[in-house]
């Protein structure tokens, strides 16, 4: 029987960094100020603030946060799991994780 990765697990702000590498800056700059808040009906122009960070198996990225300006729970997802460049970064913070 093998191992099967099938877990959604808590990364951190350093590990987002990571991941990221060269294209960090350009991630805060449009992710992180492009989120939905459903209550301020915001349509992609609410500040995600006070995230948590979760990788998922697909390796893509869930940020959940709250609205910077209502402070609504709101969440940004992030497709790095289609970034090829992304993988081998992802899998070394998931093995630094205690996840292989
Ligand atoms: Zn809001």
């Amino acid at each position: 029987m093998s191992t099967k990765i099938n877990q959604t697990i808590p990364i951190t702000q350093e590990d987002l960094i990571y991941i990221y590498g060269d294209e960090y800056q350009f991630f805060i700059s449009t992710m992180i100020s492009n989120c939905n808040c459903v209550r301020c009906e915001s349509h992609y122009h609410s500040t995600i603030v006070n995230y948590n960070i979760f990788l998922y198996e697909s390796n893509d990225i869930l940020l959940k946060g709250s609205c910077q300006k209502c402070g609504h729970l709101i969440s940004r997802y992030l497709e790095t799991g289609e970034v090829p460049a992304f993988l081998s970064r992802i899998n070394k913070v998931r093995s630094n994780n205690g996840f292989h």
